[in-house]
């Protein structure tokens, strides 16, 4: 049985393009059906692999967006000069079939702890928060939970809709452009913001930080700053230069 999951998660396979659904001008999510999906815990990613008709292939990590027992999806948003995203976002149809591989990752996971859960996320560092989400909202957790979302703008945010409904607190910081009469965070997320968010380091918070490397690095260490401990600010680098 184990043997049978580990290979699942080495191998590669191929899955079909169920759906794809519009999140914001530059962002699709993308619904797989995957014949041998070992199934995934929240937060966890997959790789993918894109192979040409002349043989050349480029593989990319991506946040699993969906919660566990849900059909794989993932959410890509669209590099203008990238390789890969905007093939991914543009150009893939219901049908379509690529390759991936997974479930990948042990340690950016939210099981259902009870203790306080603070989800920092900038750009489409989101995806795995929103995993993490759905899965609190399944479950029935009661555990307290927050989420700090950077984004360019309101209409860069990926799932509004979705986030607002969970009757979690969610906290937007608009660092390029604000709305007419936006009474909201304005600017990246900073020592003040997270003074304002962040539970006591008395109250065992776990923290998970996801987006470019440099929103995480400036994340996590202003964390610590605070007072948590390393081991209680879990981080997910999508790469990049920030945002
Ligand atoms: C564990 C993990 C999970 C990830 N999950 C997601 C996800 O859920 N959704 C998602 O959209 N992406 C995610 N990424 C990023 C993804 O793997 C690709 O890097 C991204 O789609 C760009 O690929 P590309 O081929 O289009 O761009 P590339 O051709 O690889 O890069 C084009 C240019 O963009 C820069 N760049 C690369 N990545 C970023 C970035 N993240 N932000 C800003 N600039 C960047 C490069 O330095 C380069 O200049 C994840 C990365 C990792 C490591």
């Amino acid at each position: 049985m184990a043997g049978t999951a580990l290979r699942g998660r080495l191998t590669w396979q191929e899955a079909t393009v169920a759906e794809v659904i519009t999140e914001t001008a530059t962002a699709r999510t993308i619904e797989l059906s995957v014949p041998d999906w070992a199934g995934h815990k929240a937060g966890q990613h997959l790789d993918v692999r894109l192979t040409a008709e002349d043989g050349y292939s480029a593989e990319r990590s991506y946040s699993i967006a969906s919660a566990p027992g849900e059909p794989v999806a993932i959410t890509v948003q669209r590099l203008e000069d990238g390789e890969v995203s905007p093939y991914l976002t543009d150009d893939l149809r219901p049908g379509d079939e690529l390759e991936l591989r997974g479930p990948i990752g042990g340690y950016f996971i939210w099981d259902g702890e009870p203790e306080p859960v603070l989800l920092l996320a900038g750009g489409s560092g989101v995806v795995p928060l929103r995993a993490m989400l759905r899965h609190r909202q399944r479950i029935v957790s009661s555990t307290p939970a927050r989420l700090v979302y950077s984004a360019r703008s309101l209409a860069d945010v990926i799932y509004r809709s979705e986030l607002d409904g969970y009757g979690t607190e969610v906290i937007y910081t608009l660092t390029k452009q604000q709305p007419p009469g936006w009474t909201g965070h304005v600017g990246r997320v900073n020592a003040a913001l997270l003074g304002e968010v962040a539970w006591l380091p008395d109250q065992h918070p776990i923290a998970f930080v996801c987006g470019p490397t440099a929103f995480v690095e400036a994340v996590a260490e202003g964390l610590v700053m605070l007072g948590y401990p390393p081991g209680r600010v879990k981080t997910e680098r999508f790469g990049g230069a920030g945002g």
